[in-house]
């Protein structure tokens, strides 16, 4: 290996980059790793751990109001939004540091600066008052994502995700246009912490990809917390007036917001990176295309995470960049495979998922049989809350696999996470049947559900 400077250089210290640069410096690699930001990329800073972290924040609201019918007078609550910034800056900072040292302790050399390509096997790194070349037999692109904003009339008047930790002041009156995670979460979040919340989606149902029913299901309880959800809506144009902004719809309506947040989706790092240069093959928005084993059109030039525009999950990522490092410095050539992804979407309350919704499941196996369960859970027979939960299990009629499971309702993410063990697992409906539930949980639902709903 000699002859370059390093036997990898990441470009991009997020979820992937990170791991990649950790995992194959361990095995013995020299590796170096040019981050323009702060390290842990999106996930850390401005991501899945402050999201989570205003996400425990908001369910405060209700946490209060539901200590009453179990006998605790709780006063006037009221929130300090400087507070819950600080100490969230304060949490983030020492995992920026957590972050340096796993790197420095793997023994990865850290650039901090914006990097390109500058050849096959050669980077250009900028930093603070000097450029540095350096040479690599493998370079990953880890650069993750940005998000993406139409144009429209006002456009420069709205903010994206990665402003929503800090905004000052906090608004009143928010306004959230799509209907992904990213504009559920956050519409979500902001109504738990007082504001009022508006929210625009374009299509029939947010949440496209879900499960139909699941989908129905939260928009209905999103709606019930507080949330204004409007289908069938989208913007014409913004404009600055004394009352704030004034938000016109295209069928002429007019909404006033402090603040507009725009969720409309994310796209690839890519710009300034030399990737058509190099000729590196590209797809929609520039995503870099890469083999199973994330190997660009040029074999010296890997990628992985969110600038290859898959699936756009922290976890992925990670198990992305276990694969490529196995591949390149362990001697292994394995593939990681996309079946019985589980995630969340942080909405109040939660979604979890595993596997295949239900129109998904009927075009893939042809019969399909469903189990659902919606009720309202025990803590909010006492607390007087209306929110209400639902299961639902999707099994492949002819083998009784469970190719679907999903859930509506408080800590769906956590429960969802073992279930989604058996599901990879190749679980079939009489394994579910013959697990034991564990006594009084809701989780239980989930082994308890006998009679199919439909076929
Ligand atoms: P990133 O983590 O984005 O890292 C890319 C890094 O590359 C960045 O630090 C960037 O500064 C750096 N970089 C880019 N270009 C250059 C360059 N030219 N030179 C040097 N450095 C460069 N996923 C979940 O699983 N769960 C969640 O709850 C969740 N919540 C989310 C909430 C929000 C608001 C957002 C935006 C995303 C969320 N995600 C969540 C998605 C998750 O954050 C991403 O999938 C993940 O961070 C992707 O990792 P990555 O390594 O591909 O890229
Ligand atoms: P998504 O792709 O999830 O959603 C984008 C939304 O914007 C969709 O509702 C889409 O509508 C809508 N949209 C797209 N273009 C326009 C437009 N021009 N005008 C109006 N609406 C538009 O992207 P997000 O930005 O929410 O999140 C990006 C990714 O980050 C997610 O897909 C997810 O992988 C990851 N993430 C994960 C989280 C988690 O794990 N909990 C949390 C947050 C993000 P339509 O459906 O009609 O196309």
């Amino acid at each position: 290996m000699s002859g370059f400077d390093f036997d990898l250089f990441v470009i991009g210290g997020g979820s992937g980059g990170v791991r990649a640069a950790r995992m194959a410096a361990q095995r013995g690699a020299r590796v170096g790793l040019a981050e323009a930001a702060a390290l842990g990329g999106t996930c850390v800073n401005v991501g899945c751990i402050p999201k989570k972290l205003y996400s425990y924040a908001a369910h405060f609201a209700d946490d209060f109001q539901d200590a009453a019918g179990f006998g605790w007078d709780v006063g006037e609550p009221r929130f300090d939004w400087e507070r819950l910034k600080t100490n969230r800056r304060r949490e983030i900072a020492r995992l920026n540091g957590i972050y340096e040292n796993l790197l420095r302790s793997a023994g990865v050399e850290t650039l901090r600066g914006w990097a390109r390509l500058d050849g096959p096997q050669a980077v250009q790194v900028q930093m603070e008052g000097s450029t540095r070349t350096v040479t690599a037999r493998h370079i990953l692109v880890a650069t993750g994502g940005t998000p993406s904003v139409p144009h429209f009339a006002g456009r420069e008047l709205v903010v994206t995700s990665d402003s929503m930790f800090d905004l000052d002041p906090f608004p009143r009156r928010l306004l959230v246009v799509g209907g992904g995670y990213i504009a559920c979460e956050f519409a979500s979040i902001f109504n738990g912490l007082g504001a009022q919340v508006t929210q625009l989606y374009r299509g029939e149902q947010v949440l496209r990809g879900f499960d139909d029913e699941i989908r129905h299901f939260v928009a209905g309880e999103m709606g019930k917390h507080g949330v204004d959800l409007r289908l069938h809506a989208d913007v014409h144009a913004i404009e600055k007036t004394a009352g704030g902004l004034r938000v016109t719809l295209q069928d002429g309506a007019a909404v006033m917001a402090d603040t507009v947040l725009y969720a409309t989706g994310r796209m690839p790092n890519v710009s300034g990176l030399g990737l058509d240069t190099l000729g590196v093959a590209q797809g929609v928005s520039g995503a870099v295309k890469v083999d199973a084993h994330y190997a660009s059109s040029v074999p010296s030039i890997h990628a992985l995470g969110d600038v290859t525009s898959r699936v756009q999950l922290t976890p992925v990522a990670l198990a992305e960049a276990m694969v490529l490092v196995d591949h390149l410095f362990g001697g292994k050539r394995r593939s990681f495979s996309y079946d019985f992804i589980p995630t969340a979407v942080f909405t109040h309350p939660n979604i979890g998922t595993v596997g295949d919704g239900e129109e998904a499941a009927r075009k893939k196996f042809g019969e399909v049989t469903i189990f659902r369960s919606e009720f309202k859970a025990l803590k909010h027979t006492l607390s007087g809350n209306a929110e209400r939960t639902l299961m639902k299990l999707v099994v492949e009629t002819a083998t009784d696999r469970v190719v679907g499971l999903h859930m509506v309702g408080a800590d769906a993410g956590e429960i969802v996470q073992g279930f989604a063990v058996a599901m990879k697992a190749g679980a079939t409906k009489a394994m579910f049947d013959a697990t034991v539930g564990i006594h009084p949980t809701m989780a239980e639902e989930f082994v308890t559900m006998r009679e199919p709903v439909k076929r």
